[in-house]
């Protein structure tokens, strides 16, 4: 290239020290198009004479080996910029490969997630085989049997914190949507793809790391087919028909940064192979058909007194089939791709006792620590705890009430305590829950009362 073609070029660099020609003055050309300023190649002549590169030619000229040489020459800011530009380069570190142990995973879910076990259980198998393909890419030969999930449980059970938890503890990046906001392509509200796009903005908008998340679809049960032949609707199951293809691996065209597809937004390629799909939902009176099938074996046979039995069976939902399911309006093919299926209890009293004080972020641990930062202890009589379990059973929204329950009351406490300096501890009493009485407050330096708990 002539002289006169650079005057247009952009300015030029030291290869050595990369300070502009504006800086250093007129650079020196090599072969290959490296310039050098006269400042570093002084420094390398200097080097060649005190015999650093024995016979040199500059035609091969070892470039790396002049950087290594002028290590310390350089402006440093430069030197840290190219270090952030190579971290930057790295992969993600998936540590997919040290997938926990089926009875590890369980453990760490114990810490969280009360009772349940059979879930947890099931979960954790599920788990630990759906990553163990993906991480020795077995599907192809395995076709469709990814692990994804069909979750039965009441509301308030902990499907939702169940998968948030597993999540959380597998870091892997976790989608929650609701069935009856999808629609089949093409109608209002968001298509089933949506999720997909939520994933990917739950993962930094990183593919490879959505490609290895989970996406859970609550209120699953309110997609069912109408079980009412005369009329047709067929919303719910053209929304199971739409998800059919994501559930079993595909590609798919995402919308990156917005759920809605629109000229204007950028668009990505998610494979929804390795992706984890749990599906959960109350599913309402499918009790009455889980009774009906077994009742209808048991009078068959000359086991009809059995019939009673199941009347009386509080956990009759675990006795779930894929054929019940298929009765309550889910369609074959649908439940054919969520091979694993299983159930939650409902929670008992002595459930909501435990879920108040035992899961690592518990409600009233986290009560305490609020109130500690005024200095004052804040405690629970068992009996309270018990009022409290009672009352949240009466809303029928298992563990979910108990955080409303908790906040109406110590809205008072919290609003009160810091007014009086000299408050050291408060004590929650049955009555105080039930209305009747007062909590019990004992002032800094006096006798803190015995405390059941
Ligand atoms: P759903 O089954 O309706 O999805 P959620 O998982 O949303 O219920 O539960 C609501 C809240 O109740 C959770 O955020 C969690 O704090 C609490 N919870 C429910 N079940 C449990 C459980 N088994 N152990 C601990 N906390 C629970």
């Amino acid at each position: 290239m002539s002289d006169k073609d650079n005057k247009y070029e952009t300015e030029r660099y030291c290869y050595v020290c990369k300070r502009s020609e504006r800086q250093t003055g007129k650079l020196i050309k090599l072969p290959n198009e490296i310039y050098i300023c006269p400042d570093c190649m002084q420094r390398s002549m200097d080097m060649v004479n005190s015999g650093y590169f024995g016979n040199f030619n500059f035609d091969d000229i070892d470039m790396n080996q002049i950087n290594d040489m002028m290590k310390g020459v350089r402006p440093q800011p430069e030197v840290k910029a190219k270090k952030k530009e190579e971290k930057k380069e790295e992969p993600e570190p998936l540590d997919l490969k040290k997938i926990p142990a089926p009875h590890q995973i369980k453990a760490q879910l114990d810490d969280y997630v009360i009772g349940q076990e059979h879930a947890k259980k099931v979960i954790s198998v599920a788990v630990y085989n759906h990553y163990k393909r993906v991480v020795t890419n077995t599907m192809d030969e395995i076709e469709i049997d990814k692990s994804n999930m069909m979750m039965i449980g009441p509301t308030g059970s902990g499907k939702t914190y169940l998968v948030k938890t597993l999540a959380r503890l597998l870091n892997v990046p976790l989608a929650i949507t609701d069935a009856t906001s999808l629609t089949e392509a093409g109608y209002i509200g968001d298509d089933v793809e949506s999720v997909l796009s939520k994933l990917l903005q739950n993962a930094d908008n990183d593919v490879e790391k959505a490609e290895r998340g989970i996406i859970f679809i609550d209120e699953i049960d309110k997609i069912a087919k109408k079980q009412n032949a005369h009329s047709r609707d067929v919303s719910g199951e053209a929304v199971q028909q739409g998800l059919l293809k994501l559930l079993e691996g595909a590609d798919v065209e995402v919308p990156v940064g917005a759920t809605n597809k629109n000229a204007m937004v950028p668009m990505t390629t998610i494979n929804t192979k390795n992706i984890l799909f749990i599906c959960g939902g109350a599913f309402p009176d499918l009790e009455g058909i889980i009774k009906k099938r077994l009742s209808k074996q048991a009078s068959i046979g000359f086991n009809a007194d059995l019939k009673d039995k199941y009347d009386r069976d509080s956990n009759i939902l675990s006795k779930v089939t894929v054929d019940d399911l298929r009765e309550y309006g889910m369609i074959p093919e649908f439940l054919g791709r969520l091979p694993v299926v299983f159930t939650l209890e409902g929670l008992t009293k002595e459930m909501l006792v435990q879920i108040l004080k035992e899961p690592k972020n518990a409600i009233l641990e986290q009560y305490k620590k609020l109130l500690e930062l005024d200095e004052v202890k804040l405690e629970f009589e068992d009996d309270a705890l018990e009022a409290i379990a009672e009352k949240a059973l009466e809303k029928k929204t298992g563990a979910r009430a108990l955080r409303a329950i908790i906040e109406d009351f110590m809205l008072d406490i919290m609003y009160e305590i810091p007014k009086d300096d000299s408050i050291g501890s408060v004590l929650i009493t049955r009555s105080y829950i039930e209305g009747t009485g007062a909590p019990v407050i004992t002032m800094r330096g006096t006798e803190v009362p015995r405390l059941t708990q």
